[in-house]
């Protein structure tokens, strides 16, 4: 137990490396010589510089761009994706290196819009602004979308004489979470891992200066049982009486009191981290005049039954949420748009097919199925979805 903190105080030291690596460049940049460059795709090795305009002054920021990549390299191996530097107007774009897509998508904006370019591009609309008082800003994890790689920037703004001269984007692959765990568990002999589900141990941690909610470090019984080459009945035993004691702890972290369902705040850091979804969500119809018209704790009840409905048409491999008062999120593992489909008509007649509390309750569901995909436009897709299906006159199912 006492290891799973140290792993959460590692994984911020790291990140926190990271950053302050990538904050050393404000000075390489700032005490770099300009040139005199002309339109054009401009290479220095696996440094691409691209102008758009003749006669364009652009910092000469290959060695502080070697020295940094090298750096980073030493501190998070095999870690860097790209790191691009965009100066504030962009009239010229350091692209290290310029992978497929880049150079269209850099093209595609006037210079004074890049930078927010990029933040749209990569779907960070609002993130980068918000910097809550870190200097460099972490986004969640998500799959860049020409290259289908699994990332994190990292976002360094560069201020001089209090304007924003220059952004620094370090791209570094998500792998690197998993790969700091593997290392402690290596070096510790642990089996600790991160967001594992039914652990009998875990505590929150966070990523600093990054968008996503809290993550969870554990460990798992039986994977404290494989890793003991003698498990002794006496070891047996106490991981035992440790199982129980914690499942109750657990249990209230992870699910929601009233309806035994997944909490949303345990659930959604972990849908941030995914990349395909086939979910539905689905939302009580008038549920404020049941509330109005038969009291509350009617109201509570018939929340219960249509939770306990929902789950006894899941698989357990499927995950059913609590995302609001009235309304559930859940998600399928490895299902196809017309078996989604099924699914949530299934679950609307069984609602609608008998009385809860003595009263017709019916339910509306939007759903969508997508692959490479951040949550957040998944869940987008699949609310507009349940939006039609309550303006097409409720009790009904949508799918986008
Ligand atoms: P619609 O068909 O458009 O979804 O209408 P609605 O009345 O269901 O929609 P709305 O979202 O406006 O109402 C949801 C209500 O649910 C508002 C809130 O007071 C109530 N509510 C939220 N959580 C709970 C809860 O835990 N118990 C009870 N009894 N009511 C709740
Ligand atoms: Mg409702
Ligand atoms: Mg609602």
């Amino acid at each position: 137990m006492a290891h799973s903190k140290q792993l959460i105080e590692k994984l911020d030291d790291d990140y926190r490396r990271l950053f302050t690596t990538i904050r050393r460049f404000g000075s390489f940049y700032n005490n770099s010589p300009s040139l005199t460059m002309h339109n054009g795709v401009h290479k220095f090795g696996d440094i691409s510089v691209v102008v758009r305009q003749d006669n364009t002054q652009v910092k000469h920021l290959s060695d502080g761009l070697d020295k940094l990549n090298s750096r980073l390299d030493t501190c998070a191996p095999d870690s860097v994706w790209s790191i691009v530097v965009l100066d504030v107007p962009s009239r010229y774009g350091v692209f290290y290196p310029l992978r497929p897509g880049y150079l269209a998508s850099f093209d595609t904006y006037a210079p004074s819009d890049r930078v927010n370019a990029m933040v749209e591009r990569e779907r960070l609309n609002n993130t980068y602004r918000e910097f809550y008082g870190c200097i460099t800003r972490m986004t969640e994890a998500y799959v860049e979308s020409e290259t289908h790689q699994r990332i994190r920037t990292i976002y360094y703004p560069i201020h001089n004489n209090q304007a924003l001269d220059a952004i620094v984007a370090v791209d570094i692959k998500e792998s690197r979470t998993q790969d700091i765990v593997d290392a402690y568990n290596d070096e510790h002999h642990t089996v600790l891992n991160i967001d594992g589900l039914d652990n009998i141990y875990s505590e929150r941690g966070k990523l600093p200066c990054a968008n996503d909610g809290p993550y969870q470090v554990g460990f798992h019984y039986l994977d404290v049982l494989k890793a003991s080459l003698a498990p002794s009945f006496l070891l047996a035993t106490l991981l035992h009486l440790a199982f129980h004691s914690f499942r109750r702890r657990d249990h209230s972290i992870k699910r929601d009191e009233m309806t035994g369902l997944f909490r949303r705040d345990f659930y959604e850091p972990r849908f941030n981290r995914m990349n395909r979804f086939a979910m539905l969500v689905i939302d009580i119809d008038h549920f404020k005049q049941i509330n109005d018209e038969h009291g509350h704790q009617t109201g509570d009840e018939v929340i219960k039954a249509c939770a306990s409905i929902l789950s006894s048409h899941i698989r357990s491999e499927d995950v059913a949420v609590r995302w609001g008062g009235e309304e559930f999120v859940v998600m399928f593992k490895g299902i196809q748009r017309n078996a989604l489909f099924d699914k949530a008509e299934q679950i609307r007649q069984a609602i609608a097919g008998k009385k809860i509390m003595g009263l017709p309750v019916t339910v509306s569901i939007g759903g969508h199925v997508a692959t490479n995909t951040t949550f957040s436009q998944a869940y987008k897709a699949a609310d507009a979805a349940l939006y039609h299906s309550k303006h097409r006159g409720r009790n009904r199912v949508t799918l986008a």
